[in-house]
């Protein structure tokens, strides 16, 4: 059956979606008639004696090609304008999704078809990266069971289905959480401590609601200065118990969800004859073993510890000296540092922010990458998009000629899920008739908004937040890869995927670049050399406590997929209690159930594989180190970054690939330099 008028039904051409087209009725009808279509033609595609690239890969390529455009902007949709009509078509086609991809993870006859490729003769004339595709094929189908006997692959298959259909309940457990807590304020009286900023957001958000008076909510842009500004401790008590009890109870919970992920987990991992779900998941990264992430994370923690526990102290003697708390509690800490902050440092997020219109940090951004590698940007008004908000931008390189494209969702909104993210639309790719495809990237945000007349006015965590995610979108639009599965962010492993976009977070320190976009909306003032200087100095305020946060996340994610057992005695919650006891300075309250909103490892694909923040950040603080060696705009050091690192996509060894770029292997020296714990 065909559906001439479904918008999602592309013909693998270059068109960009039409979202106001989409609706959820087109959703699983594309989806039925994509997946159909592709297994009949897998089937007839796998029954081949002699298998070539041309007769077996490149028409693969063409198949995923066309479930990428049909699904791809249906997974944008889901993330950016959530509703009541798209989500129940969005979680039955996860699991269309999902029951198609194990499937052909576990095509037996496709799996020898491309073993038989890989044994021939012609294997040997492929490209470098047409090879490598063949190769992470073959892994992920030992990795997916492909070798497994009749009754293990039925039951692989069955803990595959069920652990997506759970880390999608996770997450809708936690943004149904998130959303449905208020914290209502009538009195202005109890607005003591927040900026007039954070108060004009609260009562617009109240209006919106055709409520009187302020309304805060869990979401980022609301939670967090509020927890750093809000006089009244017992409002923060409220707030704090809020968001770290998320999913924690009732219909919400998702404790009962983490236990059955982690066994199913498990058994996953048992099933494929590796030791644990750890072992399984660093089969795909760049990191050789446990011991080696472990050790990795302990060498950051032991080196972190002295810095962190004077931190401690200097807190806590604040909060008694000058804040005549008695103690200090969890709902105490973002409240005291933003005191103890502005104390030292004499200066607030909030004074930065009219420096920091959005308007002059795109264009700050954009004449960066300028800079280091020739490419200039321009905005298209001709696109469709899916809210109003959203812009898209093309990517010409020196020649002038457009080499790429991305959409940008800066602002939070109702119906948008939180944090910011890079997603890939369309992948960089020479097609079966020899044309090529140009990448585009959807670039998302949860950022303030623009406020009657006055401009959106960013954080300068959020300023570095875009800086990050557009990292991210260089490493998916500047590959010169052409092959779907090696190109951009493709093949690369998870511990190396944030090495381009941390980099990136580099340049929003260095006062050249500042100079050339930080401005006072009203009075195009650049930003005073005073305020930066403080901002720098404030750069490492609490970095000892911020890396061993990090290293206790990627700790317990780590332990608790290699050496907890999810059918015996401890709890997963005595568990994390351990890790805490080992690595945290500040131990948090008993109800805190952080681990009930840790979606990145439950609902996300970071699963044994958190500590990859930590391991690309070394990679990507080393890789800097070689530019403030050479030159932050150095043409030689930007064009071996590029051609090196940020081109190559998952087509080589990164590990590899970073050696030749610095000349040696990382080292964790540059990261401890940048974070001030190299004392
Ligand atoms: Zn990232």
């Amino acid at each position: 059956m065909t559906t001439p008028d479904n918008p999602l039904l592309f013909n693998t051409s270059t068109e960009l979606p039409v979202f106001a087209d989409i609706k959820p009725g087109h959703i699983l009808p594309a989806l039925e008639e994509v997946l159909n279509d592709n297994r009949a033609e897998i089937e007839a595609l796998s029954d081949q004696d002699k298998p070539s690239w041309a007769s077996l890969m490149a028409p693969l390529e063409a198949l995923e090609e066309r479930l990428q455009r049909t699904w791809g902007p249906v997974g944008n949709l889901n993330a950016v304008c959530d509703s009541d009509e798209l989500r129940p078509v969005y979680q039955k086609g996860i699991m269309l999704v999902s029951a198609y991809q194990s499937e052909l993870a576990q095509n037996e006859v496709l799996y020898t078809a491309i073993k038989k490729l890989r044994d021939s003769e012609s294997f040997k004339a492929l490209s470098s990266e047409k090879k490598q595709v063949i190769e992470h094929a073959l892994r992920d189908f030992r990795l997916s069971g492909a070798e497994l006997n009749p009754d293990d692959k039925a039951r692989f298959k069955a803990i595959q289905m069920r652990l997506a259909e759970l880390g999608t309940s996770f997450e809708q457990h936690l943004l149904d959480a998130t959303r449905a807590y208020r914290l209502h304020i009538e009195d202005e009286v109890e607005l003591a401590g927040l900026p007039d900023s954070i108060k004009q957001a609260a009562a617009q958000r109240a209006a919106e609601e055709s409520s009187q008076g302020w309304m805060f909510t869990l979401d980022a842009p609301s939670y967090i200065p509020f927890m750093q500004h809000a006089e009244g401790r017992d409002l923060r008590r409220q707030m704090y118990t809020a968001y770290v009890t998320r999913a924690s109870e009732g219909a919400l919970d998702n404790t009962s969800l983490i236990n059955e992920i982690l066994k199913l987990r498990s058994e996953a991992a048992a099933l494929l004859s590796f030791d644990n779900y750890g072992a399984y998941s660093l089969a795909t990264k760049t990191a050789k073993g446990s011991d080696e992430v472990t050790e990795f994370l302990r060498e950051l923690a032991e080196k972190s510890h002295p810095v962190a526990e004077k931190e401690v102290a200097e807190l806590e003697d604040f909060v008694c000296r000058e804040l005549g708390l008695d103690t200090l509690e969890a709902w105490d800490i973002a409240f005291a540092a933003e005191k103890l902050r502005q104390k030292k440092f004499d200066f607030s997020q909030e004074d930065l922010k009219p420096y920091f219109p959005e308007g002059l940090v795109l264009n700050g951004m954009f004449e960066t990458v300028k800079k280091l590698y020739g490419l200039s940007i321009k905005e298209r008004k001709d696109i469709n998009v899916w809210h109003k908000d959203v812009h898209y931008f093309d990517i010409l390189n020196r020649d002038g000629e457009k080499i790429a494209g991305f959409y940008l969702d800066a602002y939070a909104r109702p119906h948008k899920r939180g944090g910011a993210w890079m997603d890939e639309c369309i992948i960089r790719w020479k097609k079966p008739n020899g044309s090529l495809q140009l990448p585009v990237a959807y670039l998302v945000c949860n950022f303030a908004s623009p406020m009657g007349d006055t401009p959106a006015l960013w954080t300068f965590d959020e300023v570095l937040t875009l800086f990050h995610e557009f990292g991210h979108g260089l490493h998916h639009m500047l590959t010169h890869m052409e092959t779907l599965g090696v190109s951009g962010i493709r093949g690369v492993p998870w511990d190396a995927v944030e090495l381009p976009s941390q980099f990136m977070e580099n340049y929003c320190w260095e006062r050249e670049v500042l100079d050339s976009f930080a401005r006072h909306y009203q009075t195009d003032e650049v930003l005073p050399a005073e305020l930066y200087e403080k901002m720098y100095a404030a750069k490492n305020f609490h970095a000892g406590m911020q890396m061993l946060r990090q290293v206790e996340f990627s700790l317990f994610d780590f332990l608790l997929h290699t050496e907890f057992d999810p059918a015996g005695d401890i709890t997963v919650q005595e568990f994390l209690d351990e890790v805490r006891r080992e690595v945290a300075v500040i131990t948090p309250p008993a109800f805190n159930k952080f681990q009930n909103s840790f979606s990145h490892i439950f609902a996300g694909g970071y699963a044994a594989g958190y500590y990859s923040y930590k391991w690309a950040e070394v990679l990507s603080a080393d890789a800097y180190a070689t530019f403030e060696e050479a030159g932050i705009f150095d043409p030689e050091t930007a064009e071996s970054f590029h051609s090196n690192i940020l081109s190559i996509g998952g087509s080589r060894d990164i590990m590899q690939a970073f050696e030749k770029f610095r000349g040696r292997r990382p080292t964790v020296d540059a990261l401890l330099r940048h974070s001030g714990l190299n004392k």
